[in-house]
């Protein structure tokens, strides 16, 4: 059974075809990344999935039930994560607070005054940031971290949520290309420890086809393209979208889009 199954799924925009007519599927455990340029369509799909778009028409099953409408808050309880950020909304919090609030959240307790939040979940909070390399953190403010290391926190957050699907929307977006293999490499491990399947987007190629188990790809709206590294690499539809004609990404190391 696929954990996602997204079947002709439409957004427009005033007169623009966002997304239109896609139909693709996510299995159990699968790493799969959604690539395509600038305004094709992979951030509307990413919103309708998540809650924050209605579509126009079409269907999102996710593990047999149609989320399609749904508020985001109920398509997350329901066990579909994301990443989002995390200083913006409490930085005034320590990165283990930060945590612990995910997981007391999770668990749904009321926590009323901010008191008894303080210890409840520490251990397991610690825990799940010495798994994304921030346990010497733990006690700083959130609002002192560097960019990548915000990152690393909104990674240990969407997990302390246990969701079965996690949603990352260029989750690398403003790092440098060393940090960002490092970010997806981490995000792998732990995915695949935990056998939660990925959807996300990534503008660097090299990622992409190191740590991807498939690949779909857009282009103005449209499905192009679903298959292995290779078979994208190879793909003569995809390297026009990319490069126009005669260029291939083996002719383009890190000009992808
Ligand atoms: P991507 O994430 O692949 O860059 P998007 O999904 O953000 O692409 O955008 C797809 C198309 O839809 C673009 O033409 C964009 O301008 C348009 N679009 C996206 N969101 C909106 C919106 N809220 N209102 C109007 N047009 C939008
Ligand atoms: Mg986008």
């Amino acid at each position: 059974m696929s954990v996602l199954a997204v079947k002709s799924l439409s957004k427009s925009f005033g007169g623009v075809h966002a997304v239109n007519q896609v139909s693709f599927t996510v299995a159990r455990g699968e790493f799969l990344a959604l690539i395509g340029p600038n305004g094709a369509g992979k951030s509307t799909c990413f919103n309708m999935i998540n809650g924050q778009l209605a579509p126009d028409s079409g269907e999102i099953l996710f593990e047999d039930k149609n989320i399609a409408g749904l508020a985001p808050r109920d398509i997350w309880r329901l066990g579909v994560g994301r990443t989002f950020q995390v200083a913006a909304t409490f930085g005034s919090m320590t990165v283990v607070e930060n945590v612990q609030m995910a997981l007391i959240s999770h668990g749904r307790e009321t926590y009323g005054l901010w008191r008894p939040a303080a210890s409840l979940h520490r251990e397991r909070a610690i825990d799940l940031l010495a798994q994304v390399g921030m346990r010497e953190a733990a006690d700083r403010p959130s609002r002192e971290l560097a960019y990548g290391d915000v990152k690393r926190i909104e990674l240990a957050i969407a997990l302390a949520n246990e969701p079965r699907l996690l949603l990352m929307d260029e989750p690398t977006a403003g790092m440098a290309p060393r940090e960002r293999n490092d970010l997806i490499k981490l995000v792998k491990q732990l995915v695949v420890e935990r056998g939660i399947s990925v959807l996300f987007t990534e503008h660097s190629m090299d990622v992409v086809f190191a740590y991807a188990d498939r690949i779909i790809v857009l282009a103005r709206g449209r499905l192009i393209a679903d298959g292995d590294a290779a078979a994208i690499r190879e793909n003569p539809q995809v390297q026009e979208v990319y490069f126009g004609t005669g260029k291939t990404f083996a002719h383009a190391q890190g000009a992808a889009p």
